[in-house]
């Protein structure tokens, strides 16, 4: 997510913390650089120039030399700007007073709605909302069986009208339904078109005034740059969104739609889709995405993850090893497999402070497969190799673990590095924990 922009402004500040005191010649030199690298983020030209004023007005009006540490300082000032940029504070969806809440999806075709209709529905499950999900694109078939299939997949029901091409009406059948069954949320995939045109914007605002939703959510590819910042700018001149959900941003290395779109339209991205499954959708947070551009990691995020989906007994027990050191290649095991729930690997490293650069983690990614042979590995070695690999593992006893586990002592001695690896960032992590409870700062 955003690798290319991340990787360089952390480069621009870099440079920066290497120096003991500030010039302002230095501090107008890296927001040169920061200034480029936001274009070529293909960050919308006139956000980019409020931006690097703003944050020139507060640099040059602090008293930057007096500041411990001036290279900090001017990061922090990029942070809550770009945290402001991006609307401050995370928005929720506007909910009714009297239930059910009923949202209307919208966009264009491929840019992901029914996907985030289906994960919407799923992430406010688990906050305890009881969904109903619509199937309103009456002009392809196919979009209603996917609603389904999803739909199927999550357990969450599915509204159709078989015989009805009208989505005023589909909507209020919905509605009505959800009264009747006790659903508290309606969330309606509407259809969307290739491109933006007057059929598509005339059909969605007869469907607005009529059904009167509470809550119209865009759904834009992130992966579309500015593209997707125009698409938003058309649909709220006409529609008066509520918020947009970004797509995609696992595989938007730029970052452009998402640091351009609030300040273009005025309205907040609320939600963020980061990645194919059922479950890769985020509640936006703009410090916390600030936060991860610049490098400073994402622990709330990583945390809240792990509280979701790690069970909390086994994380205590795996806490007290780590902390007592007797972290082995069992629990590696069960780490991996637990970790692996979170979600891509790379992704959730790119939360930890300090690791953002995913660059040099190529050691520590696992993919499927791979996990395959580190359980065949692990199984194949003694209790007390388990144990103390560093100790008791010699070159005949590599061989005899390649040997059983189909695998060569290559690949065993790269595992070996992995774990050591792991417990080395566990060790970071842990220490990191202890700062954050203290009220310390995370970077
Ligand atoms: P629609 O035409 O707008 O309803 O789009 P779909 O929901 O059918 O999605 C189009 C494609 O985008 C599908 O292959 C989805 O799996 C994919 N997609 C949707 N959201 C995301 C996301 O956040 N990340 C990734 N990687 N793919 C996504």
């Amino acid at each position: 997510m955003f690798a290319n922009l991340a990787e360089r402004l952390q480069d621009t500040f870099k440079k920066l913390r290497g120096k003991g005191r500030l010039t302002e010649s230095d501090v107008t030199e890296a927001l040169r650089e920061v200034r480029l690298a936001l274009l070529e983020a293909d960050v919308n030209f006139k956000v980019v120039k409020d931006f690097i004023a703003k944050i020139k007005e507060r640099v040059v009006g602090q008293e930057l030399l007096a500041s411990l540490n001036p290279a900090q300082h001017v990061i922090k000032i990029v942070h809550d700007e770009l945290s402001l940029l991006m609307g401050g504070s995370n928005s929720k969806i506007n909910l009714a007073p009297k239930p059910p809440t009923v949202v209307m999806m919208v966009g264009l075709n491929g840019a992901g709605k029914t996907t985030t209709s289906a994960k919407l529905a799923n992430l406010l499950r688990k906050q305890g909302r009881r969904p109903l999900l619509v199937a309103a694109d009456v002009y392809r078939p196919a979009a209603v069986k996917q609603l389904q299939v999803l739909g199927g997949q999550l357990n969450i029901p599915v509204f159709t009208l078989n015989d009805s091409k009208a989505p005023v009406a589909i909507g209020r059948a919905a509605a009505d339904s959800a009264v009747q069954n006790g659903q508290d949320l309606v969330i309606i995939d509407t259809a969307g078109r290739q491109e933006v045109n007057e059929e598509l914007m005339a059909e969605l605002v007869n469907m607005n005034e009529a059904i009167a939703p509470h809550e119209i959510l865009l759904v834009i590819d992130a992966m579309t740059g500015q593209a997707a910042v125009n698409v938003a700018e058309a649909f709220n001149s006409r529609l008066d969104l509520d918020g947009v959900v970004l797509t995609k941003l696992d595989g938007d290395t730029r970052g452009g739609a998402a640091l351009s779109v609030r300040a273009v339209t005025g309205k907040p991205i609320k939600f963020a889709g980061v990645g194919e499954k059922l479950d890769a959708l985020e509640p936006f947070y703009p410090d916390r995405m600030a936060e991860r551009i610049l490098g400073m990691g994402d622990m709330l995020t990583l945390i809240e993850k792990a509280q979701e989906n790690f069970d909390a007994e086994q994380m205590v027990q795996m806490q007290k090893k780590i902390r007592s050191l007797e972290f082995t290649l069992d629990d590696f095991l069960d780490q991996l497999s637990q970790v692996k729930k979170l979600g891509p690997l790379e992704q959730i490293l790119g939360m930890i402070p300090g690791l953002g650069g995913a660059k040099k983690l190529k050691d520590l990614q696992v993919d499927e497969k791979e996990l395959v042979y580190v359980e065949a590995i692990i199984h194949s070695m003694t209790a007390d190799e388990r144990r103390e690999p560093e100790r008791v593992l010699n070159g005949s006893r590599k061989k005899r673990i390649a040997r059983g586990s189909g695998t060569s002592v290559q690949e065993v001695n790269r595992l070996l590095k992995q774990f050591d690896q792991t417990k080395k960032m566990m060790k970071q992590f842990m220490d990191m924990e202890k700062n954050l409870k203290k009220g310390g700062k995370m970077s």
